[in-house]
């Protein structure tokens, strides 16, 4: 539990380099299995140190003390590889911090390593990394989710305190969902993406994982606000989410909805959300009311135009020139599919025709979930249609895509979405996915905590 073991550190009675010890020890005897980390901070243990004596000296320290915080390959930190699992970077190391890691390092958190990832964050089963697939520690055998596979996966084995991904159509609440964790996906604006290497600028935000609420909570809180480096961020002030947690939650409006269970491939998975529902509305004295959401089968079909051309549009600088690999020479199958596909879409001949389309039913399905919103305050989901395959199993690209459709709703309207663990079907871990309105994080954590 990251409060108690943060009051413990700030006591002394656990230290830092405690903290971070234990945990390299476990990284150096079970990563070899799960391929969560990319890289471990060779530095981890100095830098614990160094808060160690902080913490002796001033009797205090910031909100992270001695955590041991790791990254996904995505997001810059000074001096360590941020491949993208990717060929393309694989000796790129990171010239300069991520706007997030800044705040972490601020607040005392230790980065302990980089994570396993899909390829330039293009996939949902934490299998097209170029330094091959994670393995899922909660469902062995099974794929852990993506793309932000080694952030769930090493909260999942006990490797970290606290996690951070990506989250473009899915890539923070599918993988929790698949290795059992709990994570979230800020609403769009909420937290600087500078440092991000992007995959859809118009869709990307950068997310927490951890086994509590509170974790999440907290990190939330350290690294969400006004950015002079990211025009999308809105200058809405940091709620103090750790202390909103615990406050207590009545008469909520929870909104289920038809559409959903219409575009949940697997009935077991919806009866367990609904089962879910119940009991959220038991315990909080609360309603459930059934919404329409026409537009929600658009989802993947919306989302996926926007992703080619705009990954077409951001990998241009990946051009082998100044550094790394060009891109096309040197990616895997799916990243290559997404160019290729964002390059014809993109043509001057097909103006008007995919991405502003796509555009306006985002628009359109944006609208949707306004209107939903003034009907209840959360809505429930499943997370994916399905359960996870077998690591290898192959699957058609319909089908892996067709994984995101109840996430994508979330980026394509920018609202904000949280997942935690809901219970088991044939042994595979099944999330249940909690939306609320843009900037409503703190209820998001309530209720959360309530399933907790
Ligand atoms: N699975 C989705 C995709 O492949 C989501 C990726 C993401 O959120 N980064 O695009």
């Amino acid at each position: 539990m990251i409060k108690e073991k943060l009051a413990q550190i700030k006591k002394g009675k656990l230290t830092a380099v405690q903290n971070i010890s234990n945990f390299l020890q476990k990284i150096k005897k079970e990563n070899k299995k799960i391929n969560a980390f990319l890289y471990v901070n060779p530095n981890a243990l100095k830098e614990a140190k160094i808060v160690d004596e902080k913490i002796k000296k001033h009797g205090k320290a910031g909100k992270l003390a001695g955590l041991a915080i790791a990254v996904k390959a995505n997001i810059n930190v000074k001096d360590m590889p941020i491949s993208c699992a990717s060929k393309t970077l694989e000796n790129y190391y990171g010239t300069y911090d991520a706007e997030v890691i800044k705040k972490i390092k601020q607040q005392d958190g230790i980065i302990i390593g980089i994570l396993n990832m899909d390829e330039f964050a293009c996939g949902a089963s934490g299998e097209t990394s170029a330094f091959g697939p994670t393995q899922n520690p909660s469902a062995p055998g099974l794929i852990p989710g993506g793309s932000s596979s080694g952030s769930a996966a090493a909260i999942a084995a006990d490797f970290c305190d606290i996690t951070l991904g990506s989250d473009t159509g899915g890539s923070i609440r599918n993988p929790a969902s698949h290795c059992a964790v709990i994570g979230i996906k800020p609403s769009y604006g909420r937290v600087s993406r500078y440092g991000l290497i992007d995959l859809a600028m118009s869709l990307d935000q950068i997310g927490p994982l951890c086994k509590d609420v509170y974790g999440v909570a907290l990190m939330l809180e350290v690294i969400a606000g006004k950015s002079n480096y990211d025009a999308i961020t809105y200058d809405k002030p940091v709620p103090n989410y750790t202390k909103e947690i615990d406050e207590p939650i009545k008469n909520l409006r929870i909104g289920l909805s038809e559409n959903f269970k219409k575009l949940c491939k697997d009935k077991k998975i919806y009866e367990l959300i609904e089962k879910k529902a119940e009991e959220l509305a038991k315990k909080t004295n609360s309603k459930i009311k059934n919404i329409k959401l026409n537009y929600i089968d658009l989802g993947i079909a919306t989302y996926y135009p926007i992703v080619y051309t705009e990954f077409f549009s951001g990998t241009r600088k990946f051009d082998g020139r100044r550094y790394g690999k060009k891109i096309e020479e040197s990616c895997g199958e799916e990243v290559l599919r997404r160019i290729l596909g964002g390059k014809e879409i993109s043509k001057a001949e097909y103006h008007g025709t995919y991405y502003r389309k796509a555009l306006a039913a985002k628009e359109l399905i944006k609208e949707e979930f306004e209107n939903a919103f003034k009907q209840v305050d959360i809505l429930l989901s499943p997370v994916t249609p399905k359960l996870p395959h077998k690591i290898g199993e192959k699957i058609n690209v319909e089908d892996m895509y067709a994984y995101d459709a109840f996430t994508v709703l979330a980026n394509l309207s920018g609202i904000c979405a949280g997942v935690i663990p809901a219970g088991k079907i044939n042994n595979a871990p099944v999330g249940l996915q909690i939306m609320a309105p843009a900037f409503k994080e703190e209820l998001l954590f309530k209720v959360m905590r309530c399933l907790e």
